[in-house]
């Protein structure tokens, strides 16, 4: 059907990357190394030769074999300003593109009747646009079927006998990978259709419960601050649901509110860590830790001034290197996220290095001193400190100023000392990184979802209003 997704395609490409996903998994690290360098160097050469952003921008580099690290790296904003240069079909024009995601009601179907769009919003300041082919999305389906260690049980959406109902809480007022990647799978395939709802996020709290509770999924996908939403709601008796796995993804979890989560919920959370770029760049194993599929993506944890970062080191950004996708080439893209590579083994034993991801790099708050010396303030220490000073979870901080931190405290507690003991918390907390005399400005009210991506944002930094 012209429009549509091509169901025999998709299985095709499906089954074959199934095959290798697995086949990958068991042949071991030196296997896994050697794909990767071979994959690597083909995606290295088609882009060259078919991108002309890249030709121009590798011009310096010599031609034969060269490695990663000898390509310069690339940000979204250059990218995008090159947009019909930088993509290998003639076809997909920023113009079309941009059509083609004006029109929500075509969230999940195919462009030019076979790539996937994901808009990324403009967090980083430049909303990108990704396109995906169709081997590319046969690599994020096989990746998700077959690695998906905690989950495991739970997530064969292409199983009808599995008796699972899956419901995604997700950003829906645009082309976002989340709400795009499911209604894609919904298009493909009959028996998800029936079993798979996607909620608007951007609803109040009680309807999503009320939907929730008739809808009644045994898996439940959102952010990790709309599961704490949810596990709250549940404390109070608001909350029916009763689901056998709830998946995080897109945002940290603290492991406080984990904890808060699996009690209330009396089931386990799991997550992953992906992006518009490349959906399951890591998996979370049945030990909590983050496994990269480094056979299809390259991560590259960077400093300041983009040099590597030795191992159990925080990075300044990450470099993401897509190894599934030609359409439009990402090699040494700036992710921005900061990511820890982790030196100790799992006890897992899966073959796949281990990392740990610090939030996207605009939620780091950058406080200056009071001898204007910049320090960056990581948002998962700063709300482990606070939830564990002070019992509280729905908070939210936002850096308004250089010396500046307003936080907001949603009034469950009803407690009249929890600001002031919020305040003292944080303040402490900050005194150790060197931070004093912060302005703390603690408001209660509802936590809101983040102005600009929609999500519920625990931690982020104002921007600054620019000039024209
Ligand atoms: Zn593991």
């Amino acid at each position: 059907m012209p429009g549509d997704w091509s169901f025999l395609d998709s299985m095709w490409r499906w089954a074959s990357f199934t095959t290798d996903a697995s086949w990958t998994q068991a042949a071991g690290r030196v296997a896994i190394e050697r794909l990767q360098a071979d994959r690597l160097s083909r995606l290295i050469g088609w882009t060259r030769r078919h991108s002309r952003f890249y030709a121009r921008h590798w011009g310096g580099v010599a031609r034969r074999a060269p490695r990663l690290t000898d390509l310069p790296h690339v940000h979204k904003a250059e990218l995008m300003a090159s947009f019909d240069d930088w993509v290998t079909d003639a076809a997909v024009t920023r113009e079309g593109v941009e059509e083609f995601t004006g029109d929500l009601a075509r969230i999940g179907k195919p462009f030019l009747g076979r790539y996937a769009i994901f808009s990324s919003s403009g967090t980083t300041g430049v909303p990108g646009l990704i396109v995906h082919d169709g081997d590319a999305l046969a690599v994020y389906d096989a990746l998700g079927a077959t690695r998906m260690g905690a989950l495991a049980p739970a997530w064969n959406w292409n199983e009808p006998l599995s008796g699972h109902r899956y419901a995604l809480i997700a950003a829906t007022e645009g082309h976002f990978a989340g709400v795009v990647g499911w209604e894609r799978l919904r298009a493909l395939h009959p028996w998800f259709e029936a079993n798979a709802r996607v909620f608007p996020v951007t609803a109040p709290i009680r309807e999503i419960c009320a939907a929730l509770d008739r809808f009644k999924p045994t898996v439940v996908a959102s952010y990790a601050t709309v599961l704490r939403a949810l596990a709250h709601e549940k404390d109070a008796g608001r909350l029916a649901l009763e689901p056998s796995v709830l998946w995080y993804g897109g945002e940290w979890l603290a492991p406080m509110a984990r904890g808060h989560i699996e009690r209330a919920f009396g089931c386990r959370v799991a997550g992953d860590y992906g992006a518009s770029e490349f959906l399951n760049i890591a998996f979370e194993c049945e030990h909590g830790a983050l496994h990269v599929n480094d056979d299809w993506v390259v991560l590259e944890p960077v400093d300041e001034n983009y040099a590597p970062v030795p191992p159990d080191t925080p990075s300044a950004s990450v470099l993401l290197t897509n190894l599934a996708n030609r359409v439009q080439p990402l090699v040494r893209y700036e992710l921005g996220d900061s990511v820890t590579r982790v030196s100790r083994p799992c006890g897992c034993g899966r073959p796949f290095p281990v990392i740990r991801v610090d939030g996207r790099r605009d939620e780091i708050l950058r406080l200056h001193d009071e001898s204007g010396r910049e320090v960056p303030v990581l948002p998962m220490a700063l709300c482990t400190a606070v939830e564990e000073g002070t019992g509280q979870h729905r908070f939210q901080v936002v850096q308004t100023g250089p010396r500046s931190l307003r936080v907001r405290l949603e009034p469950a507690s009803r407690s009249r000392e929890a600001p002031a003991r919020l305040k003292e918390t944080l303040a402490g907390f900050l005194a150790r990184q060197g931070l004093t005399r912060i302005s703390l400005r603690v408001e209660t009210g509802e936590i809101a979802a983040h102005p600009v991506s929609g999500k519920f944002r625990q931690v982020w930094r104002e921007k600054p209003r620019h000039a024209a």
